[in-house]
């Protein structure tokens, strides 16, 4: 049989595969204990691919739940085939639920569907015709199953502690086949102390976003206004602004007016495909025309980080 026809033969089982494993809402969580280093469920999602493994006789490894590994061939030399079975939080406004797999017109649904849970179960479906085919191989391949991708990189770090660094290696990440490196990336903490008066509207709270590499689709700013009067001026002037996806709220709390901003998520490599609700809120706030105090912070957001997405204004734009 020729290769890829085996390939094809394996269309069905390959498909439930991956909708199995994207039922598994593998979050990062809290430890839940020896073996589950990122919570129960990123724990369930590594058991279950080196389960695959097993019952296709393929060497399995799991390194206390960091990170696990399935091999096949012979030889000194192996090729690593880099995946990860963590996924970012669903967030909200999916079409199907976002851990059912729901397949409609030829497309599965589900966090960690292209990212990386596809990519991963094509690697295996992989290997295992490979293997089906009886091809003897001179190099070991081996699939890495990482756990912590998306925040920390902690698995990989526990994983080449107790494992040779591969002698070759690709990453099908978010794409497949190949994908041969990695965007660098540069996560920065800025914190300053604001001084002086909030002008009168006092900056209760400003927050928004749920991870450093999703792009924000919610942001939410709360504001104490000093008179009935005030809160009715400010209020008039969100709206007369009219920014496309501001709300603007009366909270039952005297005089408090909450400000929400509703963007588009996308992934933090590809963030010209999102909206960033912060900055949209931060250029919302504007209309009430407030300098001084914690008012600074929005002016930088606004002013410092504004719409862009290379970071130019802030002086770290910088190029693959
Ligand atoms: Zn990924």
């Amino acid at each position: 049989m020729e290769f890829l026809d085996r390939v094809q033969q394996e269309h069905t089982a390959m498909i439930g595969t991956l909708q199995e494993l994207i039922a598994i809402p593998s979050v990062k969580a809290d430890s839940t204990g020896e073996g589950a280093p990122f919570g129960r469920e990123l724990a369930r999602a590594l058991d279950y691919v080196l389960a695959w493994g097993d019952q296709y006789g393929f060497t399995s490894k799991n390194r206390s739940g960091y990170a696990g590994h399935l091999e096949y061939g012979d030889g000194e030399e192996t090729i690593g085939v880099l995946v990860h079975l963590d996924v970012v939080p669903a967030g909200e406004g999916w079409r199907y639920p976002p851990f059912s797999g729901t397949i409609n017109a030829g497309k599965i649904y589900g966090r960690g569907a292209i990212d990386d849970k596809g990519p991963a179960v094509a690697a295996m479906y992989a290997l295992k015709a490979l293997k089906d085919s009886g091809v003897k191989l001179k190099k070991k391949i081996r699939i890495i199953f990482g756990c912590d991708e998306e925040s920390g990189w902690a698995c990989m770090n526990h994983y080449f502690k107790h494992e040779k660094k591969p002698d070759y290696g690709f990453t099908p990440d978010a794409s497949f086949p190949l994908i041969n490196s990695e965007k660098g990336q540069m996560a920065l903490k800025i914190a300053g102390k604001v001084k002086g008066e909030d002008g009168g509207i006092l900056l209760e709270s400003f927050t928004g976003g749920t991870r450093r590499n999703v792009v924000p689709e919610q942001a939410a700013a709360v504001l104490v206004f000093p008179s009935r009067e005030e809160l009715d001026q400010g209020k008039a002037a969100l709206i007369e602004a009219g920014t496309a996806g501001i709300q603007v709220q009366e909270l039952a709390e005297t005089n408090k007016l909450k400000v929400v901003a509703t963007g588009v998520s996308a992934h933090g490599s590809t963030p010209e495909q999102g909206d960033n609700a912060i900055t949209k809120l931060a250029q919302a706030l504007t209309a009430l025309n407030k300098q001084g105090g914690a008012w600074k912070s929005v002016d930088f957001i606004r002013d410092g980080l504004g719409r862009e997405t290379d970071g130019q204004r802030m002086g770290i734009a910088c190029q693959d």
